[in-house]
């Protein structure tokens, strides 16, 4: 049984519709069918996703303003879907009737009432590719997240999935029918609605695969495949056609974000092969994410970069031998609530490596302020503005060299490296340079490892 998810780029329209249904169609084994909310029409300019028009609406709703205009737009999308899938303009009205509804009662809590609204994208898509399915004569069954018991909740600032979940969810696997299940949503134990993070429908559809012990999990999107650099770095970047869970996680750290982070755990966990692929192109194999790689291609799967880093660096004479000094400087930056991402550490000085949103110039001042007035660090040094460049691959464990070659790569650019760090695992190695010179460094790595004929 394949449990699939259609992004919003494969439901933003109704003929973006109609090619989903017919790969929903096209195999017998479908039988759950995650939906997001419509995204973004490439035909038209300046186009929003219905989940951003719910959220405008919400802003000026809360703002006590009557948001005409937004209720405006987010109707004539509506209306444009129903009638390009020849659809009942009824459908439009209970479905606008609904989002004025629960846009009216502004007592509530501000995130319950914006989770009630915004969620109602995925309702929207849920409703209207049920209906234009039984309009092509389909069995086909909308089950609302809430009702099937996706139970939630929100700590830390996170929304968590309750284990109950997983009991509850299993029985969708045994529906008769075809099974469209709206994504990005669910319930809390109080009775209220309640969404993931942005993108949140990915989880949705990996805890429903987990739950129902899909055989396969397939996210289909606009991409034919994941790519081993980011096509916005590197020219026409050679295809993944099978990546491993790890490397995955690692790839996904540091920016590819075709599946949201938090959907990996739930489909690992529970061993569930991924399918990457592109609704526009359903002929494309896509990129398998697998458990265990079957064959390896190359030593390195793929490249990352992100430009957001920073790092305090903290020099002592025998900082080393200083029993405990590790963990009274990180608690200091937990009590401050900077996330840290890593700590290379050398015989007199240490680095803490964070990412550069997080770490506010104020944050900077009261750290420094408390590293030295608590444990009388004098010798800090930040260096902002750095990038860190992540490659990736199993091949990577068994084969010598392979820093070596990476390293040889970035000083052929005349780059000088930070940071380099690579873990027990050696499926990664990260290193880490000035911002400015990332897309040199790139490219250099990227024609060391996948070289061009
Ligand atoms: N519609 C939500 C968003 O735009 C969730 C999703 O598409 O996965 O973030």
């Amino acid at each position: 049984m394949i449990v699939c998810k259609f992004g919003g780029s494969s439901l933003a329209s109704g003929a973006q519709i109609r090619k989903a249904c017919s790969i929903i169609l096209d195999n017998a084994e479908r039988r759950i069918v995650v939906v997001s909310a419509p995204g973004i029409r490439t035909n038209v300019p300046g186009d929003k996703k219905m989940t951003d028009l719910l959220i405008d609406l919400t802003n000026v709703r809360w703002a006590g303003l009557e948001g005409n205009m937004e209720l405006l737009a987010i109707s004539d999308r509506l209306f444009s879907l129903v009638s390009e899938l020849d659809l009942h303009p009824s459908i439009a009205d209970q479905l606008l009737a609904e989002i004025a509804r629960r846009s009216e009662d502004t007592t509530v809590h501000h995130k319950i009432y914006r989770d009630g609204i915004v969620s109602l994208g995925e309702a929207i898509s849920g409703r209207v590719v049920t209906e234009y399915l039984h309009s092509i004569g389909v069995k086909a069954k909308l089950v609302d997240p809430r009702d099937a018991g996706l139970v939630l909740s929100f700590y830390s600032g996170l929304t968590q999935i309750l284990p109950e979940s997983y009991d509850n969810l299993s029985t969708l696997a045994s529906e008769e029918e075809l099974v469209i299940f709206p994504g990005f949503y669910g319930l809390t134990e109080e009775g209220n609605t309640i969404t993931f993070s942005r993108g949140g429908s990915d989880i949705s559809g990996a805890v429903v695969a987990a739950a129902t012990e899909a055989d396969l999990y397939e996210n289909w999107t606009d991409q034919d495949h994941v790519y081993a650099a980011n096509p916005n770095y590197i020219n026409d970047p050679e295809p993944i056609k099978e990546i491993s869970y790890s490397e995955m996680r690692e790839l996904a750290y540091i920016g590819f974000s075709i599946i949201h982070p938090e959907a990996l755990e739930p489909l690992f966990s529970h061993r569930i092969p991924i399918r990457i692929a592109n609704t526009d192109n359903p002929s494309a194999k896509g990129t398998m994410v697998l458990a265990e790689r079957t064959h390896l291609d190359n030593v390195v799967t793929g490249i990352a970069a992100n430009d957001d880093f920073c790092t305090i660096n903290i020099r002592r004479v025998l900082l080393n031998q200083e029993r405990g000094i590790l963990l009274r400087i990180l608690t200091i930056f937990n009590e401050l609530d900077i996330n840290v991402e890593h700590v290379p550490s050398g015989i007199d000085s240490l680095s803490v490596i964070v990412r550069g949103t997080e770490f506010t110039l104020e944050d900077e001042l009261v750290l420094r302020d408390r590293l030295q007035l608590e444990l009388g660090m004098n010798d800090i040094e930040v260096t902002r503005n750095l990038a860190v460049i992540m490659i990736v691959g199993e091949g990577m464990r068994d084969t010598v060299g392979v820093i070596a070659r990476a390293a040889a790569a970035i000083a052929r650019e005349n780059i000088s490296i930070e940071v380099i760090m690579s873990d027990y695992h050696e499926i990664s190695c990260i290193f880490m340079m000035s911002k400015y010179e990332m897309n040199r460094a790139m490219h250099g790595l990227y024609n060391e490892f996948f070289p061009r004929s």
